[in-house]
């Protein structure tokens, strides 16, 4: 019944996630109804919210010295949050500068709001390519007094993946929305990282921020109290009502994916699925990738067809076939396939199998 789903977000969840959830809908632990309805201060709530840490930071070996928080907002508030949060011990407006990153929509988006509030300096940038790369290290222009140094490990539109971490000498942040818990990470080697849960955490409406504790007080004093890390950290990322649902779904997907091996499984598999459809795309005339092969994303794999005007047609059989959700984004047009976690190895074959078929039917 369920079909291979290669959404870039809201993506596929476990199956068996989505089965435990069901089974204990309306009645969660023998209290007589869902983990919708109870406290998020009860005593069950609570062991689910401090489970969930805990598994994440078993899952990302994240150092004691780092706080892991709940938050709302989505990865939108989150690089929203990531100026009011760093700027306030760097002085006036002028005076404030942060590093980033330039390689495509998502980094653009974090500019522009750390645009509101200091000054940014942009580091590198690869809109030269059309964002078909991630600009190395040697063509960077740092600046010397950089509040932070931000950048976007994965780009979720473009397909493009970093496959190394920046070394810098001010706090590093990323937004690694779309491919964290996909491999290992030197969690220590950042200052504060984040994430819109849709993809590889769980549902939508929850965003899990991992931050290092001597970046709590940077903020700007006139930061919203809901965007405050601080805040968050001292109320166990319960200074509002947090969104439960998504946070008890979160932990299943936690449990789930240890149970799968952890990140060094993730990473193993996302590497046979990524390289087994870029393979076949290399060996196609018909299909093509635009993003060069270094930086080319295990998580979203953007492609083309020969002649565009078969897209439609690609689209509307891949999904009587039982392949859903491939068109491209919106701005760039073209097919992509996100391979998150929760996709299996058997969808990326799947899709290949329907590939080649419509290539000898059609091309
Ligand atoms: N950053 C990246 C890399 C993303 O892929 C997305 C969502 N696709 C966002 C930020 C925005 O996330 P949200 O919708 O949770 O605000």
């Amino acid at each position: 019944m369920r079909k291979f789903n290669f959404c870039a977000g809201p993506a596929a969840l476990p199956e068996p996630v989505l089965r435990q959830a069901q089974q204990e809908l309306l009645n969660w632990r023998g209290l007589g109804c869902s983990v919708m309805e109870v406290s998020h201060r009860s005593p069950e709530f609570t062991e689910v919210a401090e489970g969930a840490e805990q598994d994440l930071r078993d899952l990302l070996d994240i150092p004691a010295n780092y706080k892991v928080l709940f938050l709302q907002g989505g990865a939108t508030g989150q690089f929203s949050a990531v100026p009011w949060n760093l700027f306030g011990a760097a002085g006036s407006r002028e005076q404030r500068v942060a590093d980033y990153i330039h390689t495509g929509q998502w980094a653009e988006k974090a500019i522009k709001e750390a645009r509101r509030y200091g000054q940014v300096n942009i580091v590198a940038s690869s809109a030269d390519r059309n964002f078909s790369y991630a600009p190395g290290p040697d063509s960077w222009q740092q600046s010397d007094n950089a509040a932070y140094f931000h950048y976007t490990p994965n780009e979720t539109i473009g397909g493009v993946e970093f496959d190394y971490v920046p070394e810098v000498s001010c706090p590093l942040v990323a937004d690694m929305s779309s491919n964290i818990l996909s491999r290992p990470i030197p969690v220590e080697k950042y200052g504060m990282i984040y994430a819109g849960a849709q993809k590889n955490i769980g549902p939508s409406g929850i965003a899990v921020g991992i931050v290092r504790d001597d970046l709590l007080d940077r903020a700007l004093p006139d930061i919203p109290r809901s965007l405050r890390w601080k805040v968050a950290a001292d109320a166990g990322s319960m200074d509002n009502t947090p969104p439960t649902f998504a946070w008890y779904l979160s932990g299943l997907v936690f449990q789930w994916l240890k149970a799968q091996g952890g990140v060094e499984a993730m990473a193993e598999l996302a590497e046979k699925k990524s390289s087994l459809l870029y393979g076949f795309i290399d060996g196609s005339d018909f299909y093509s990738s635009p993003v060069e092969k270094s930086s080319r994303s295990r998580m979203n794999v953007p492609f083309v067809l020969a002649d565009d005007k078969l897209d439609k047609a690609f689209l509307q059989q891949a999904e009587e076939a039982g392949l859903l959700n491939l068109k491209g984004h919106r701005s760039v047009g073209g097919m992509r396939a996100s391979l998150y976690n929760a996709v299996p190895l058997e969808a990326v074959e799947a899709l290949v199998a329907f590939m080649a078929d419509f290539e000898k039917r059609c091309g």
